[in-house]
Order: C-alpha cells, then sequence, then structure tokens
C-alpha cells in the first residue's frame, strides 16, 4: 500500500488521542472494555472533526488547481461545510456554501446557532436552499460552481462530505496507519470499531486502510443516514476507488464492508428516544459530548450492540468520535431539562 506518494497539507493534531472510557464500560455491563479515538478533538480549526482529515489531502490539489474559492455543500447543520469555511479561512481563499434543509426542523435558532454560526463567523457566503437530504451529487452545488465563475472566481469543488471527491477516502486510509502505531505502544489490537457512517469515505478509507491486514471486518458502521442502501453502494464505490488509488494490490470483497442499519430511526437528523438516552449516558459517564444526527447514533448502536451480545466477552471495542458536537445547539428544546 503506497499512502506516502499523496501530498498532506496538515491541518489536524495527530496522532488524536486514544482513551479508556472506563464508566461508561462499567454501565454497560462490563463485559466489553470501551475506549474511544477523540477524531473530534482532532484540531484547532473551527472545533475540529473527521472532516479535516480527509481535507488534508484534498487541499494540495486545491491550491494547485490555482482556484480562489472552496465550494461545498451539505445541510444548514453541516459539520462538514463549517469545517471548509474553517479550512478556506486557514489557507486565505474566499467559501461558497450550498445550506440544503436536510433535517425538518423545528427550532427557532436551528439557522442561527451551532455549525451555520461558525461558518458565518468565518466569513464564508453561505446559502440557505429548500432541497432535502440526499447524499449525492446535486443540482445546487452545479449551480454554486457556475455562480462564482459567473462573478469572474475560480471555483473549486468539494462534494457532500468530502466522500465523492476522488481524494476523500485518503485521510482516513491514514487513520489506520495512525492507529496501527497506537496499538503497538499499547501492546494490543482492538477488536472492533464503532464509526458513524453516511457519506462513507470515513468508513471507506477506514475498510482500505485495515484491509491491508485483514481487519476490514472489524470496522461496524452504524448507519445515520437512514437511506442505508445508497450509504452502503457510496461506501462500496469509494472503497475500490480508494484501494486502487494507494495500491491496496487486491480487490475489497462486499463481505468486508459492514453497516448496521438498525440504528438511524426515525430519519437523519432526528434523534429517537434510544439515541437521547446514549448521548445522555455518554455525557453522564464520561463528559464525553455526543450530537442527535452522527455520533449519538452510533453510540446507541454501540450500547445497542454490547446489549445484544454482539462482541464477545472481553472484547475491547473502539468508538471513533468524529465530531459534530456545535449541532447540539440547534436541539437545545429536545434537551432543555438534560
Ligand atoms: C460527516 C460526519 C460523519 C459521517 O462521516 P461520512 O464520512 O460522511 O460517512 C459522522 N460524524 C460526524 C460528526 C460528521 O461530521
Amino acid at each position: 500500500m503506497n499512502l506516502e506518494k499523496f501530498e498532506r497539507y496538515p491541518l489536524t493534531y495527530s496522532p488524536t488521542p486514544v482513551e479508556k472510557l472506563p464508566r461508561l464500560s462499567a454501565a454497560l455491563g462490563g463485559r466489553v472494555e470501551i475506549w474511544a479515538k477523540r477524531e473530534d478533538c482532532n484540531s484547532g480549526l473551527a472545533l475540529g472533526g473527521n472532516k479535516l482529515r480527509k481535507l488534508e489531502y484534498i487541499v494540495p490539489d486545491a491550491l494547485a488547481s490555482g482556484a480562489d474559492t472552496l465550494v461545498s455543500i451539505g445541510g444548514v447543520q453541516s459539520n462538514h461545510t463549517r469545517l471548509v469555511a474553517a479550512v478556506a479561512a486557514k489557507i486565505g481563499m474566499k467559501c461558497r456554501l450550498v445550506q440544503e434543509s436536510w433535517v425538518p426542523h423545528e427550532s427557532a435558532v436551528h439557522d442561527r446557532v451551532g455549525n451555520i454560526l461558525l461558518t458565518r463567523l468565518m466569513g464564508a457566503d453561505s446559502r440557505i436552499v429548500d432541497d432535502g437530504f440526499d447524499i449525492g451529487i446535486r443540482a445546487s452545488w452545479e449551480e454554486a460552481m457556475e455562480s462564482v465563475r459567473d462573478e469572474g472566481g475560480i471555483p473549486y469543488g468539494i462534494p457532500a462530505g468530502a466522500s465523492e471527491h476522488p481524494y476523500g477516502g485518503l485521510g482516513y486510509v491514514g487513520f489506520a496507519e495512525e492507529l496501527y502505531r497506537q496499538e503497538a505502544e499499547l501492546g494490543f489490537r482492538f477488536d472492533y470499531l464503532i464509526v458513524c457512517v453516511v457519506t462513507g469515505s470515513t468508513q471507506a478509507g477506514m475498510i482500505v486502510g485495515f484491509a491491508a491486514t485483514g481487519r476490514a471486518q472489524t470496522v461496524i458502521g452504524i448507519d445515520a443516514s437512514a437511506t442505508v442502501e445508497k450509504t452502503r453502494a457510496q461506501v462500496l464505490r469509494i472503497v475500490e476507488h480508494t484501494a486502487e488509488l494507494v495500491e491496496l494490490g487486491r480487490q475489497v470483497v462486499e463481505d468486508e464492508c459492514v453497516i448496521i442499519p438498525d440504528y438511524a430511526y426515525p430519519a437523519y437528523g432526528i434523534p429517537s428516544k434510544e439515541t437521547s438516552e446514549a448521548i445522555r449516558l455518554a455525557a453522564r459517564t464520561e463528559a464525553m459530548i455526543t450530537d442527535p444526527v452522527y455520533e449519538g447514533k452510533s453510540m446507541q448502536g454501540l450500547i445497542g450492540l454490547v446489549k445484544k451480545g454482539f462482541f464477545p466477552a472481553g472484547s475491547r471495542v473502539l468508538f471513533v468520535h468524529l465530531g459534530g458536537a456545535p449541532a447540539l445547539n440547534a436541539y437545545g428544546d429536545t434537551y432543555r431539562n438534560g
């Protein structure tokens, strides 16, 4: 495998911390040992998160392209667009964002707090449109690219979640290599990883990185899109493409891409009662803050799988925390009493 041939523009602190979660492990019966890898604490840029690790491999291409404006897309409370805005500010480019109405929201401040507040603070030109949730390439995004050109700018497009970008999967191939080094220091290997999946390139990158040692199947994706077939197809596509890029040297088979659809209900961006219980449990046992869109769902998945006996006794399970806490601000009504 060859990741080194790709240029990486550093945006993150690395390695990210790996820590034990003893009170959460005990609260879940103590049969499995739960740990976390804190991708949510990965940078000083705009509160950090998984998108920065992906963007490290995209920025060199953006700089080389001669563009002056990063163009991207996401929901109103998108972590991804927050971090594209952060990167644009940091490297001195302009930023044009399309923010779609991915979540039918009830809070009056949904479009004024959290991610979109930070995005605007960093100077991005953020435009809210009415389109609903979809992880694919959108007409509104093409239009945003066009409007930058019309104004004499040179756009550089980054798709939703950076996932369909040709280099979108590389960052999390690097994650696998980073974890190998940390495991060597710890003196053991994690039996399972839990990771939230929506646009796909986080898990896809990990699958490629861990496929090199036959461990791809231990990466358990917890779907939070509630459109799991689209997400699964996108993960498979990104795996295939990324494996080729880094010269994995073999085909990754479908069985190596594990995605569990059971915890995404009732819809993307809407926490179930169990999601909220999971958010509270992680907060009250470990002061680890998870959000109702992404990490609350994967935390719910972790808890659900532990309770079902999915992990053999004595397993070490690594919860990969991808960030996302700023979105909680848009759910102030749901959590006003804790
Ligand atoms: C984007 C995001 C995810 C999902 O990652 P994908 O690469 O889109 O599958 C999970 N958690 C958080 C906090 C995110 O911002």
